[in-house]
């Protein structure tokens, strides 16, 4: 039996792979010491590691694990995705959005990280407590999808108010910048709050990513992370904005396991 695990800011993911079958689950990375204990339960198992906390579950389990860089493995387990969907890539952007988020440019076998954001998911989670006291994940998450941004946050189109605008239209001016102009009239609920911190994650992290993809040349951008997961909203905003902006996004099912599966690929 084999697990890859990557021990993250927010989530530990685990890949598990016996006889040829592969499964896959996550935890809290605050309960750490719980999958330490499920790996006691396995002390013949060829383990591997990747992520911020992977040193400290070292320190707590009986096997002695193989580490790799979670840049590396990430990209190791994106290209074992890409090329079981079917789908290779040979010259593309991809951006992990975890706690924050990560861009990274592909070319054949080379990966090279291109830059970042602090705009990430763990944004979401502090902004969205900030914006309604709500700290549950899936509870956020379901209630910025109820909501509405368009009194919240200011288009182009706003601001040139019919006229012809020089870009599009629809393209955010300003995220929150509409709220000065709506304010006497609009009452902003939970929802519609949740979905403008979402908008705003979602189009910084789209923006850095096609900033990479032109200056590298590259015509996808891949688009992971369990930031993504219950959070359609994201999703969406990521999608269109890429699109709107004249690249292509894919998003890879189960891609928030690439660290995971990438460690292990590399064991
Ligand atoms: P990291 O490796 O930094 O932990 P992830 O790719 O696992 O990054 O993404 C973490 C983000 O995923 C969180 O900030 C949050 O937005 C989102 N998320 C998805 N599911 C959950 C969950 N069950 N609990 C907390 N955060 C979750």
């Amino acid at each position: 039996m084999k697990f890859g695990i990557d021990a993250g800011g927010t989530l530990i993911k685990i890949v598990k792979e016996e006889n040829g079958e592969r499964a896959f689950s996550k935890y809290l990375s605050t309960e750490v010491e719980k999958v330490a204990e499920l790996l006691k339960e396995y002390p013949d198992a060829e383990v591997a590691l990747t992520g911020g906390k992977a040193t400290y579950l070292q320190s707590l389990i009986p096997q002695n694990a193989f580490q790799s860089i979670e840049f590396d493995a990430t990209f190791k387990g994106i290209q074992t995705f890409l090329q079981q969907l079917n789908h290779p890539l040979e010259n593309y952007i991809f951006t992990n959005v975890g706690t924050g988020t990560s861009i990274h440019h592909v070319k054949g076998e080379v990966q090279v990280r291109a830059g970042g954001t602090g705009a990430g998911g763990g944004m979401i989670q502090g902004l969205g407590f900030l914006l309604t006291g709500e700290a549950d994940y899936e509870t956020l998450t379901a209630l910025a999808a109820q909501g509405d941004r368009d009194d919240i946050d200011l288009k182009v189109k706003h601001i040139y108010k019919g006229d012809k605008t020089p870009i599009p239209g629809e393209l955010t001016a300003a995220n929150f910048g509409r709220v000065l102009h709506t304010k006497d009239t609009v009452q902003y609920t939970a929802a519609d709050k949740l979905a403008a911190a979402i908008g705003v994650v979602g189009e910084t992290v789209t923006t850095v990513s096609i900033h990479a993809a032109r200056e590298f040349g590259a015509e996808y951008v891949v688009y992971i992370g369990s930031s993504f997961l219950h959070n359609e909203l994201l999703q969406k905003v990521v999608m269109n904005y890429t699109v709107l902006r004249g690249f292509k996004p894919f998003f890879i099912e189960n891609g928030e396991y690439s660290g995971a599966l990438g460690t292990l690929r590399l064991m």
